[in-house]
């Protein structure tokens, strides 16, 4: 079984699901006592998300990248980056990385081609909506992507993940937020909706389309490549 190098903190609230995730699918597929082979680097979002807000990325790179380099070191045979955001960075860490690291948009879009569908909606943090590093990743595996399309709502969508989400709290009224959101993107055409923030599942789970909750996808994307080559338990 390979080991998985895990990039989180990003929020922790996400972190931890990844971490059942990933333990639960090797259980799945091995059976008995069978646990995921993990290393796991956790920042402090304190420190990082001042240098999101700011815009301060070459900065926020070289952190990311360090940690990066210390899962590799560690013995990681690969890169799990635990948030979608960070990915504006992928680029960069794995310019300096020798094992790969497993995208997260590559995981959200093979889950939406296995659904025979290529119209998306996506929801995530400002950076992922408003730039793009995400959408142009889908659109390498033909999906096109819509985002809000109204600045309010990116707005709210952002401030939520932030403001709540990542630090635990989940209310019914942001809720029904995400949800009008995504009947707005259901409206304008998505035929399944990207769940591009690693916080987002902990609020909504289900809606009028296929929500694709990229902590899911990428998780088991992890397993299946850990696990690659490794006879299941029958
Ligand atoms: N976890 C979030 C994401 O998937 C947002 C936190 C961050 O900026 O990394 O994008």
């Amino acid at each position: 079984m390979k080991t998985i190098g895990i990039l989180g903190g990003m929020s922790w609230e996400s972190t931890r699901t990844y971490y059942r995730l990933i333990n639960e699918g090797v259980r799945e597929r091995l059976g008995g006592l069978n646990s995921a082979r993990i290393l796991l680097d956790s920042v402090n979002f304190a420190d990082v998300e001042p240098l999101l807000r700011s815009g301060r990325w070459d900065e926020l790179g070289d952190i990311l990248c360090s940690h990066a380099l210390g899962l590799e070191r560690a013995g990681a045979d690969f890169l799990l980056l635990a948030t979608n955001t960070m990915h504006k960075l992928a680029p960069r860490i794995e310019e300096r990385l020798s094992i790969p690291l497993l995208h997260i948009a590559d995981a959200a879009a093979g889950a939406v081609t296995a659904m025979g569908l290529d119209t998306v909606g996506l929801l995530g943090t400002r950076p992922t909506m408003d730039e793009d590093f995400f959408t142009a990743r889908l659109a390498r595996h033909g999906l096109t992507a819509m985002v809000p399309d109204c600045e309010d709502s990116r707005c709210a969508v952002h401030r939520i993940i932030f403001d709540e989400l990542c630090q635990g709290r989940i209310l019914d009224a942001s809720r029904r937020a995400y949800e009008e959101v995504i009947d707005g993107l259901v409206g304008r055409g998505a035929q399944a909706v990207i769940l591009g923030c690693t916080e987002i599942a902990l609020l909504v789970s289900s809606g009028p389309v296929p929500l694709i909750d990229t902590t899911a996808v990428h998780a088991r994307a992890a397993v299946a490549l850990a696990l690659d080559g490794i006879k299941e338990h029958s």
